[in-house]
């Protein structure tokens, strides 16, 4: 005997930061929200990250620079984006995606696309922040990357250029410069960048538990449950051990394991995942004043409550491989070299970006029902993006037009 599905007007599939954003940003606007996940909130790939909003970043990851080193760097274990051999066979078709859209004009056309909605990012986190009670969480310093070699700062030329084109405030600092900023780096020779409108979060974990508790405390419901079947006909119907929902709407908010739904739902979408890692180390002060990424080697050092975090770096390989000591070693090697007295890490951590072999998120409706929203597919900004993102998915729902509703649709992969 199967029992009656319970009924609601939205499912959410998903509490990550994005569905969270999402059913608070629904509740807010006196809908029905249920937000089905069977972890703790926040507990995936945003309770682990460098804590940037990075609304700067509209460099997508697959460009002509990544691109010519490509080989050398998949070829290397040690690279800031390596890839588990093993997992090759699985990987190739989106590395040949990956490819192709690091070419110049597909990467100008994916700046161009991020630009767009990281443009809405810093507003959109300054609604929510006031909504979820964020203030205290959050950091108002910039961020700063830094270049320890004259031929990396060189090679940075197209990234500048573009975001200079794009309006993006960023400053070229002198060595000294950056060393005025954060003293107590180690010093080095050659140039910084800073974003000085950038914003970062104290601890990710508790802007997710207070996300959470907004959003429930204006109606949302949670439950804990796997969605592992889904059927769009009149409305939406998911399944899963112990769960029959009858939905209205549904949003897949799923981050990295959203595949599999959105095939039920009719869209062959090449998302996969970029693992990355975080170590933490526990301060008694301020390390740093804000979050610093040393380029080369392809991480954040973002001084959190209590701790400096060390995330980042990328590993194609695949969402069921065990956590690779290998790639933690390597956030804490570099670490030391600019906090060569930093001591023993407190934890580490091992998270999967959703990730699209252009870099943007799919933010829209499946191509075959009006009734399932997709927002998944983040990557490196999801944190910096899921207000953004809620506020899309919102509007979708009211029957509102999107402005660039195109490039992050499900249809460009088809
Ligand atoms: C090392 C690292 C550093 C990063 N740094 C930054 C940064 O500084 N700034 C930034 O903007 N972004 C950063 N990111 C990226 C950012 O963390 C992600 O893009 C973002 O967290 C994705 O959010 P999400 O809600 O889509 O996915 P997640 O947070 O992974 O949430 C997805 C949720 O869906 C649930 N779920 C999965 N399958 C199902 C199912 N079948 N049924 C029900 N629920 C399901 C999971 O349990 C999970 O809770 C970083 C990522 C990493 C790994």
């Amino acid at each position: 005997m199967t029992s009656a599905p319970k009924s609601v007007e939205i499912a959410i599939i998903g509490a990550g930061v994005v569905g969270l954003a999402t059913a608070l940003r629904l509740a807010g606007e006196g809908r029905e929200v249920l937000v089905i996940d069977p972890n703790e909130p926040g507990s995936g790939a945003s309770f682990g990250n460098a804590g940037t909003i990075a609304e700067y970043a509209c460099m997508p990851v697959g460009n002509p620079g990544v691109l010519r080193a490509l080989p050398k760097l998949l070829l290397d274990p040690d690279s800031p984006f390596s890839l588990r051999w093993a997992a090759l066979f699985q990987l190739a078709p989106w590395l040949v995606r990956f490819v192709r859209q690091s070419l110049p004009a597909a990467t100008r056309a994916n700046a161009l696309a991020l630009a767009g909605l990281l443009a809405e990012a810093l507003p959109a986190w300054g609604e929510m922040v006031q909504e979820a009670g964020l203030q205290d969480l959050m950091r108002r310093n910039g961020c700063l990357y830094v270049y320890r070699r004259d031929s990396d700062f060189a090679a940075s030329e197209g990234g500048r250029a573009l975001r200079a084109e794009l309006g993006v405030h960023q400053q070229v600092l002198t060595a000294d410069e950056v060393a005025a900023l954060e003293p107590r780096l180690a010093a080095f020779e050659a140039k910084g960048l800073y974003f000085p409108d950038s914003i970062n979060v104290s601890d990710p974990r508790t802007v997710m538990a207070r996300l959470a508790a907004a959003a429930a405390a204006k109606g949302a419901q949670f439950m804990r449950a796997s969605v592992t079947g889904l059927a769009a006909g009149a409305g939406v119907r998911l399944s899963g051990p112990g769960l029959v929902i009858a939905a209205q709407k549904v949003v897949i908010a799923a981050g990295a394991r959203s595949r599999p739904l959105t095939a039920q739902a009719g869209d062959r979408i090449p998302l996969d995942t970029e693992r990355g890692y975080h170590l933490e180390f526990p301060t008694t002060a301020p390390l740093l004043n804000r979050p610093v990424c040393p380029v080369d080697l392809g991480f954040y050092m973002t001084p959190m409550d209590g701790r400096l975090r060390v995330a980042g770096t990328v590993e194609l390989g695949g969402l069921n491989a065990p956590p690779n000591p290998r790639r933690l070693a390597l956030l804490g090697r570099g670490v030391r070299q600019f906090f060569p007295d930093i001591g023993k890490p407190s934890s580490q951590w091992l998270g999967f970006r959703p990730s699209l072999p252009d870099s943007r998120p799919v933010i829209g409706p499946s191509t075959e029902s009006p009734d399932v929203i997709y927002a998944f597919g983040h990557g490196h900004l999801g944190l910096t993006l899921a207000p953004v993102t809620a506020r899309w998915v919102a509007s979708l729902i009211a029957g509102r037009s999107l402005p660039s509703a195109a490039d992050f649709s499900a249809a460009r992969f088809g």
